[in-house]
């Protein structure tokens, strides 16, 4: 079967995206690895074999298999999305440092359809999963919501500009800018880790802005490794009312 390219970035929010820079290993990895606990060689196994081990490894917890595959992402996203994914100690990053560069004009806006209400039944969550927390009334205050947030983020880059201007040091004149403002970065992880990561973050209580990009990122495991996925997505997501997917 022919893979999409997955080296192009696919677009998510206004202005970021996520692409697969690099990756190596296979299903086929995590069966040899696997395999050499009993001295076992992966070349001579069928399709069903494999299946039925991965899915034995991933139902049983015995993940260290799955740490033969690794990947690495070119990631642009709000500064307070990376504050939620850098959480996760298991990845490797690099970022774009706003001490040497200027940061561009890219500032997150939520659409007034993503704003969705404060939740009432969870202190961190927001109500806009539920379609019946917000009446088609109120779509004209999220309305303007939205355009508040984006004149503030429009008069924060113009006073970031003016400082740059005024040769204020770049490390310093970035502290006028939101956590909404747009960074990038290249994320490295094993397959393990990655799906720790989509575990967490494609839950209903993880934000909705990073389960956006913890989405894309299924998508392109499922193509990538497809056997170890399915068997990620049978056990450890399968509740369809807890996971966002
Ligand atoms: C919905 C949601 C809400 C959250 N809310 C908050 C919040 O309010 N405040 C906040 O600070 N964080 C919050 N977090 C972050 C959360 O506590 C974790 O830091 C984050 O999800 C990373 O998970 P992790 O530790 O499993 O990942 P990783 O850091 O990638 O670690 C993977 C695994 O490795 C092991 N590990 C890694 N480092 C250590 C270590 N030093 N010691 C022991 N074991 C280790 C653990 O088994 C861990 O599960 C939230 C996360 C989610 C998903």
């Amino acid at each position: 079967m022919d893979h999409f390219d997955w080296s192009l970035p696919i677009k998510i929010l206004d202005h970021g995206y996520i692409r697969l820079v690099d990756h190596m290993g296979s299903d086929d990895s995590v069966e040899r690895s696997a395999r050499v606990s009993y001295s076992g060689d992966k070349t001579v196994r069928s399709e069903k074999e494999t299946k039925g081990l991965l899915r034995y490894l991933m139902k049983n917890g015995h993940t260290t298999p799955f740490e033969s595959c690794t990947l690495t992402f070119e990631v642009k996203a709000p500064i307070f999305v990376y504050r939620q994914w850098h959480r996760h100690r298991t990845q490797s990053y690099n970022e774009i440092s706003a001490r040497y560069a200027v940061l561009p004009n890219e500032i997150y806006v939520p659409s007034k359809e993503t704003i969705g209400k404060q939740s009432k039944l969870s202190k961190q969550a927001r109500d806009i999963d539920n379609p019946n927390a917000i009446d088609y009334s109120e779509l004209q205050m999220l309305s303007t919501v939205s355009e508040l947030m984006r004149a503030h983020s429009v008069s924060c880059y113009k006073l970031y500009e003016k400082l740059i201007k005024y040769e204020v040091p770049r490390e310093l004149a970035r502290s006028v800018l939101p956590v909404a403002t747009y960074s990038r970065m290249y994320t490295t992880m094993n397959l393990h880790n990655l799906y720790n990561f989509l575990r967490l973050r494609l839950h209903f209580h993880a934000q909705y802005e990073i389960r956006q990009y913890a989405k894309v990122i299924l998508t392109i495991v499922r193509d990538l490794y497809p056997i170890s996925t399915k068997a990620f997505e049978d056990f450890i997501i399968s509740d369809k009312e807890s996971f966002d997917i």
